[in-house]
């Protein structure tokens, strides 16, 4: 339902929440975040509201991580598959739990896209149609999460808005749309993407919106957007509203 990702010099976790609470007047079940730390990726869920969201957090993780991190993705879930319970919450990660996935959307072919997956030893924890996308990108991951993201987003069907991280490659965010909303926020020295503005025009009003089939390298200083099939695209620069 709702995505926040954000790279830059500000505290993620913080900046992560705050877009979320401007998301929540779109409705949703649950809310989750990932962060990068040291190396490895680190999950934040919880069922019910950012609020929930927000106390678990801050009970769980110590102080410094809420200073320390600078980049991490959120999602707030409006469940299409298994119930709005913590562990389907988003993110998600792929098998190794270097890389994690936010998704808006319904993934069409994710029961034989899962059990092939199983069939190669990989394990599923969530009943959601999202978690396959999480590992299909873990399992074509040779070393550029980019390709890896192409490469599985060639393989699913259905509708998705998707923001990716990998603890391997830290300093950029993946996204992608098709057939759901992203749109990304040019800052000075940040980059937010979001599904929505409202998430966005606390940091700037500089954003460009994805178009279909867009899949974009985000880190904190540029944004690299290609075709499914790596053709750099251009998308112009948009100054929002004040109604935005
Ligand atoms: N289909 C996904 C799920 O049920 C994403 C739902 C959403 O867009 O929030 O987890």
């Amino acid at each position: 339902c709702g995505i926040v990702g954000y790279i830059g010099k500000a505290s993620a976790p913080s900046v992560l929440i705050n877009g979320l609470r401007r998301l929540e007047y779109r409705g949703y079940d649950s809310a989750g975040l990932a962060i990068l730390e040291n190396g490895s990726i680190v999950v934040s869920k919880a069922p019910g509201k950012v609020a929930a969201l927000n106390d678990k957090a801050h009970a769980d993780w110590p102080a410094e991580r809420f200073v320390k991190s600078s980049t991490g993705i959120a999602h707030t879930r409006w469940a299409t598959h298994g119930p709005p319970t913590e562990v389907n919450a988003h993110p998600h990660l792929d098998e190794s739990g270097d890389i994690a996935l936010v998704h808006n959307g319904i993934i069409e072919n994710y029961r034989s896209l899962r059990t092939r997956l199983e069939g190669k030893g990989q394990t599923f924890y969530s009943e959601t149609d999202t978690e396959v996308l999480a590992h299909l990108i873990g399992d074509r991951y040779k070393g550029d999460l980019f390709q890896a993201v192409c490469d599985a987003l060639s393989q699913v069907e259905g509708t998705f808005g998707i923001a990716v991280i990998s603890a391997k490659e830290p300093g950029k965010i993946i996204t992608a749309r098709r057939g759901s909303p992203i749109v990304i926020g040019v800052g000075e020295g940040e980059t937010i993407v979001a599904s929505d503005a409202s998430a966005i025009i606390a940091h700037t009003r500089q954003v460009i919106y994805l178009e279909d089939n867009d899949i974009a390298i985000v880190t904190a200083d540029n944004i690299d957007i290609r075709d499914l099939n790596q053709v750099p695209v251009t998308r112009e620069v948009n100054e929002l509203g004040f109604d935005a």
